[in-house]
């Protein structure tokens, strides 16, 4: 194999596509602004999702979230924890959408069954004592980091390079055709070319800017959400909330903490995201009626990061409504050859994002190398550092 690719962004949409194109035999080199996992990988809510979230309104992702769910079981199983998720009515309204819920899971293929709601307290002894139905799915949580070093270990073991604080400044042309990206160095200063046959823009909610600059558009529509953690791991599994996402319906156990979210909204900047401080009171409020005490804790944090979500035409773009399907772009039909662009998506679906963006980028070179990324299981996320 004599072709090179660069990928931008080593989020875990970044790091599970240098893992998929090392497997195939390309020669890879990742460029990272700052740390791996330092974009929105690294600070959401880390849930492994089983697709239940996602069965009543967007079908397409939750059938994708529980596929992939069960493949990183079996490649990654050091970066997750596998405790399930159980989703409560806290009222009469999120009891009579139950059936529903049943169905639409059962619908998209994830296993979800209604246990008693006297086991699920013996599960679950924090919860609030007048939940009135359970329902459990094969939930999880990863550990953000693991998650994105163990894909990168892997690919650094099939010979790809991975150059963290060095931040993509602007693309080199031959023509039409990109022909690499210029960097600079964020710790020296220092600017210099790298060349690669196709470049990948792997930037999650900086994919617009990374692909403005090389004078094409990607609909990615940043799209923030807020989450407080407490200093106290209060539940074992994820709590949701048993009706439509919405805000402040979810608390995802993380080691030692536990985390509530999330908002939705749109913003300009994904490096500037001011906490709006609503926000912050609505998601306390919605604490207290999963956990009663929820803050006897004490905050250990309040964050904000942007998700990259998929804009379609002709849908209000606040983020509800947005499909968390991922979308991949090959920019030589904007007239610029040699540019992909793989976005949305969860970090749940990273592994199946970099399939589509390593067969697209073997598509428009006329090669056929099967993606295996399925069933060989990645390197510990220690050997990331391990020379
Ligand atoms: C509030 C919230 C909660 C979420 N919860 C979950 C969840 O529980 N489970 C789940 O599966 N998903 C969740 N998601 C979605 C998930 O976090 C994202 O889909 C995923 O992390 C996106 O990964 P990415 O690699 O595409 O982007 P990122 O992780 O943002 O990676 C992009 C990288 O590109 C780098 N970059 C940017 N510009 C440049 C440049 N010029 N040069 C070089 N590098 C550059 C950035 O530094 C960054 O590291 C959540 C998202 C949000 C917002």
């Amino acid at each position: 194999m004599t072709y090179s690719v660069i990928v931008i962004g080593a989020g875990s949409t970044g790091a599970a596509t240098a893992h998929d194109l090392a497997l195939r035999g390309f020669r890879v080199t990742v460029v990272e602004r700052g740390e791996v996992a330092s974009g929105t990988s690294g600070r959401n809510h880390c849930l492994l999702h089983s697709g239940g979230r996602y069965a009543m309104r967007d079908p397409e992702s939750a059938r994708e979230c529980i596929e992939e769910n069960m493949i990183l079981r079996r490649i990654m199983p050091e970066a997750l924890e596998l405790n399930d998720g159980l989703f409560v009515a806290l009222d009469e309204q999120d009891l009579s959408f139950k059936e529903r819920f049943l169905a639409a899971c059962e619908e998209c293929g994830i296993p979800a069954r209604e246990i008693p709601v006297k086991q699920a307290l013996a599960m679950e002894p924090h919860l609030n004592p007048n939940i009135l139905a359970a329902v459990q799915v094969p939930d999880g949580v990863f550990e953000p980091f693991r998650f994105c070093l163990s894909f990168l270990a892997t690919a650094k073991q099939n010979g790809a390079t991975v150059l963290t604080y060095t931040e993509v400044v602007d693309f080199v042309f031959q023509g039409r055709t990109v022909a690499g990206v210029r960097v600079r160095d964020r710790r020296t200063g220092e600017e210099r070319v790298i060349g690669g046959d196709i470049v990948i823009n792997a930037a999650g909610p900086w994919s617009g800017k990374i692909a403005a600059m090389a004078g094409v558009d990607v609909p990615v529509i940043p799209t923030a959400g807020v989450m407080i953690s407490v200093g106290r791991r209060w539940n074992r599994m994820v709590l949701n909330r048993l009706n439509m996402p919405g805000d402040g319906d979810i608390i995802v156990p993380q080691r030692r903490t536990a985390i509530i979210g999330t908002t939705s909204w749109r913003v300009e900047d994904p490096d500037f995201i001011p906490i709006p401080e609503d926000h912050v009171r609505l998601l306390l409020d919605r604490a207290e009626r999963f956990i009663p005490g929820y803050t006897r804790g004490g905050i250990r944090g309040i964050f904000a990061v942007a998700r990259p979500l998929v804009g379609r035409r002709g849908v209000a773009a606040d983020g509800r409504e947005l499909s968390r399907t991922f979308e991949c772009f090959d920019h030589a039909v904007d007239g610029v050859e040699g540019l992909v662009t793989i976005t949305g998506g969860k970090m749940t679906t990273a592994r199946a994002m970099a399939e589509k963006a390593v067969d697209v980028v073997c598509a428009k070179l006329g090669l056929e190398i099967p993606c295996r990324t399925r069933e060989v299981p990645l390197l510990s996320y220690r050997a990331f550092f391990a020379g």
